[in-house]
């Protein structure tokens, strides 16, 4: 297989509110990177904390250091998409900033990707997260998989490393609502598993909130699977018939006279129970016209054409290297804090 040489390499991480891991982040991602040429980008998806300010001193200090800060909260997603926009690098890494994916993985990846393959996406053996949270992860997953349209590996996050061709695919997609981790598979070329121990949290809490993360499940069911509408028209389907035999059952049952249980056509009983039958069908109904919102609300977001993102500032990147971003998302280069005016107090 044809080795590839590894010009630039880029490291994407998307931080929000991680103030507490980032010195300890840029410690270990440059020793270990201490052999290769890399960037690395970090995206600042509208933090409260000190944050951007720390990222500002990490690029003043070393240039290999680069900030783009989004003008709001976007979640991770978007902040993944908007570093890979930025990225240079012939194979480009994504990895949380909280040091779950440890830093030290990375040259192996690399020498994987020089190897031939295309994605190298890490696959979690082991995670040290609550017994809930990794029952959910691990159903979510599979569940996820066995519906999907397409091969979707489980229990892989976006940890991974991509050569530049995938990236400029993913980036090239006009999709708002991102699964990254998804495209990533759907683009197909060589993929590979990379097993790895996920790690604790290096500090603080958790930024992906419940919330976030029922989002993220639902975007990457309704983004990679036709399954839910498949099995609503199929409930449907089902219900139908059974309406239907029990129409004919019930029609024989007035015309031929025969006794149910004992009863006569005259005394069939049961408002109870046809008030059951009928609460549960509305329910039935509700369900799937919630499932259809899910879909229908998908295609609204697309249409929209709302950018995924947008740049506030960039440190040590040119607006015009974003790829994939409409110009007026692109955000200005501050290259110090001194270009910069003061937040006015209101
Ligand atoms: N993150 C982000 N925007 C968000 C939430 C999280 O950029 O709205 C970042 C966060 O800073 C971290 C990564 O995404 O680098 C993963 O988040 P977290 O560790 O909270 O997720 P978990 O590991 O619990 O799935
Ligand atoms: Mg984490």
């Amino acid at each position: 297989m044809a080795r590839r040489r590894l010009g630039l390499l880029s490291v994407v991480v998307p931080v929000y509110n991680e103030e507490e891991s980032l010195h300890a982040l840029r410690a270990r991602l440059t020793a270990a990177l201490a052999d290769l040429d890399f960037e690395c980008i970090l995206v600042n998806d509208g933090s409260s904390d000190a944050t951007p300010d720390i990222a500002r001193g990490f690029a003043r200090e070393d240039p290999r250091f680069k900030l783009v800060s989004l003008s709001r909260n976007f979640g991770h997603q978007a902040a993944v998409s908007a570093g890979l926009a930025f990225s240079k690098g012939a194979c480009v890494a994504v990895m949380d900033a909280d040091l779950q994916d440890p830093p030290e993985l990375l040259p192996d990846m690399v020498r994987e990707w020089a190897e031939g393959a295309d994605v190298v996406y890490g696959v979690r053996i082991s995670r040290q997260e609550g017994l809930l949270k990794r029952a959910a992860y691990h159903g979510f997953y599979r569940l996820l998989a066995s519906m999907a349209s397409i091969e979707l590996p489980v229990d892989a996050g976006d940890f991974a490393i991509m050569d530049r061709r995938v990236v400029d695919l993913i980036v090239s997609m006009g999709e708002h609502r991102r699964y990254v981790r998804g495209l990533r598979s759907w683009v197909g070329f060589r993929q590979m598993a990379f097993p790895y121990n996920r790690a604790a949290r290096h500090a603080g809490s958790a930024k992906y909130t419940l919330q976030k993360l029922f989002g993220l499940g639902l975007t990457g069911m309704v983004s990679f699977s036709y399954a839910p509408l498949r099995l609503a028209a199929l409930t449907g389907a089902g219900i139908s018939i059974l309406a239907f035999a029990a129409g004919v059952f019930f029609v024989l049952h007035r015309l031929i006279g025969f006794r149910i249980l004992g009863h006569t056509p005259e005394d069939v009983p049961g408002i109870a129970s046809v008030f059951v039958l009928m609460a549960f069908l509305f329910g039935v109904q509700l369900l799937i016209l919630g499932l259809l919102g899910e879909y229908v609300g998908q295609i609204f977001d697309e249409v929209k054409k709302r950018p995924v993102f947008i740049v506030d500032e960039l440190v040590g990147l040119d607006p015009a290297r974003a790829r994939g971003v409409p110009e007026p998302a692109r955000g200005a280069a501050v290259e110090s804090s001194a270009d910069r005016p003061e937040a006015v107090e209101r």
